[in-house]
């Protein structure tokens, strides 16, 4: 499908659509939309940046036009299940945006870390659709203000986070609690057995559709690592952040300890920044989005956890000043820059006990990404990383002479097109051979426009490690 029109979707969403400027739908909408639909289950093995939240709240919303109903008292039509308050909030603002010009529609927000008794008031005569975190919602269910017999669509939303924080269980009794005659549409970035499991216990015959989460990322970001000692961290950041032209800039600290001391450290050279971590409370990380959001903040200090759903348009940076030991928060990190259809930067301190989280993430990436800027003397010799065959040597070189590995492709063209039902889910293989470098140039043997990386089908990814000067 290339244009919405295409879909049939009802007159008000598409007039939405066309305020919000969006004319060509993203891979992961033109898979899910017509398939949802339909009215079929499905599993969509896409991450945030994809555009997954309106690949299932256009046909929801198109559902909700169609089939007009009202609400009963203390129900929801429609039960989105996300991880965080932050992507909570982002969906809940995506179905209003989306969804403006239908009337009524009721969208309710239940999320932790805020009083609860709005929420109870905002269920009192019932609601389209629901966008809860899973905690709260049961909270919600056992103070009687909402049941949920009555859900036509259930959506799941960054299944493979939910079980990293712990809410499988909550998820298994809010499935429950819902009546078998639903629709699914259930989302993961990843699909690792637990999931896979979940899903099979969910969903009913479901389609599967896939967008590789690497080619989102690297299409458009300019990747590259700084090797450094540890304690040359803080005065890096501040010589990046000096030599960079940035726009708006996410730091990303492993803990949240971690955010606060860079806060600090930059405060003492001038750099006005601010943390967002699950210490803070919820009008303080609200607040200091919005400032991120209007551009009043400039540098946002993160942890994984916290930026979860982060969807600020506009992150012209990405620094890990540590690096991710979960190779696919790299991937989740990165892909807060290069938003609709933005380039983008990302800047990885690598320390020396990191050297091995960033062989992790290579592999996954399948690019070795290229280095600058050393600030340690002495680094140790690279080891190979699963394969990499003769390419390890090249880090510090920057990429641009084609990857130097020996060609083989491993598994990676199943996942190159990342389309179709049946796309393969799951990490991919650790057991490819010859990583490319980032840089390396599309359309030569072992260049990653040949081996993984297309985004739209048939669309060979650009140029990863390197921007074309604007
Ligand atoms: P998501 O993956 O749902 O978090 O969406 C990522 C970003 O892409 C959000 O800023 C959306 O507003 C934007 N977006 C989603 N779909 C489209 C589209 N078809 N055209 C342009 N922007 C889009």
């Amino acid at each position: 499908m290339t244009s919405f029109t295409d879909f049939g979707l009802a007159e008000p969403i598409l007039r939405a659509l066309a305020e919000e400027k969006y004319e060509t739908p993203t891979p992961i909408q033109s898979q899910t939309i017509p398939t949802a639909l339909a009215g079929r289950d499905v599993i969509g093995i896409a991450q945030t940046g994809t555009g997954k939240t309106a690949a299932f709240a256009l046909p929801i919303l198109n559902h909700l036009t169609t089939k007009r109903l009202r609400p009963e008292k203390k129900s929801c039509r429609v039960l989105v299940l996300s991880p965080t308050r932050e992507l909570s909030g982002q969906i809940s603002e995506s179905f209003r945006a989306y969804g403006r010009h239908i009337k009524p529609l009721a969208v309710a927000l239940a999320i932790g870390g805020v009083p609860i008794n709005r929420q109870v008031r905002s269920l009192a005569h019932g609601v389209e659709v629901l966008v809860a975190t899973p905690g709260r919602l049961l909270d919600l269910v056992n103070q009687r203000a909402v049941t949920l017999n009555q859900v036509e669509i259930l959506v799941l939303d960054e299944a493979d986070r939910m079980l990293d924080m712990g809410f499988i269980h909550d998820i298994k009794r809010v499935v429950a609690m819902l009546r078998k005659e639903r629709q699914t549409l259930f989302f993961s970035a990843t699909m690792p057995q637990e999931i896979t499991r979940l899903a099979d216990q969910m969903l009913i015959d479901p389609v599967r559709v896939a967008v590789t989460p690497q080619a989102t990322t690297v299409e458009r970001i300019a990747q590259r690592v700084i090797h450094t000692e540890k304690s040359a961290k803080p005065a890096l950041l501040v010589e990046v952040l000096k030599a960079e032209k940035t726009d708006r800039v996410l730091v990303f600290t492993r803990t949240k300890h971690g955010a606060d001391k860079v806060v600090r450290s930059l405060e003492k050279t001038g750099f006005f920044a601010e943390a967002i971590h699950g210490n803070k409370s919820q009008n303080q990380r609200e607040r200091v989005l919005a400032d991120f959001r209007s551009g009043k903040l400039r540098i946002l200090i993160a942890t994984d956890i916290a930026a979860r759903g982060i969807d600020v348009d506009g992150v012209s940076h990405v620094i890990n000043y540590d690096l991710p030991n979960v190779p696919e928060s790299y991937v989740h990190r990165i892909g807060r820059t290069a938003r609709a259809g933005a380039d983008g930067i990302a800047i990885s301190f690598c320390d020396q006990e990191e050297g091995v989280f960033l062989r992790d993430i290579e592999r996954l990436i399948r690019v070795a990404i290229p280095a600058s800027g050393e600030r340690q003397p002495h680094r140790p010799a690279p080891q190979n990383a699963g394969g990499r065959g003769n390419n390890g040597g090249g880090r510090n070189q920057r990429g641009g002479n084609g990857g130097g590995g020996n060609g083989r492709h491993g598994q990676s063209g199943n996942r190159s097109h990342g389309g179709g039902n049946g796309g393969q889910g799951g990490r991919p293989s650790h057991g490819h051979q010859g990583i490319p470098r980032a840089g390396a140039t599309p359309g030569e043997p072992n260049s990653i426009g040949t081996v993984t990386f297309l985004q739209r089908s048939g669309e060979p990814r650009r140029n990863a490690g390197h921007r074309a000067p604007r």
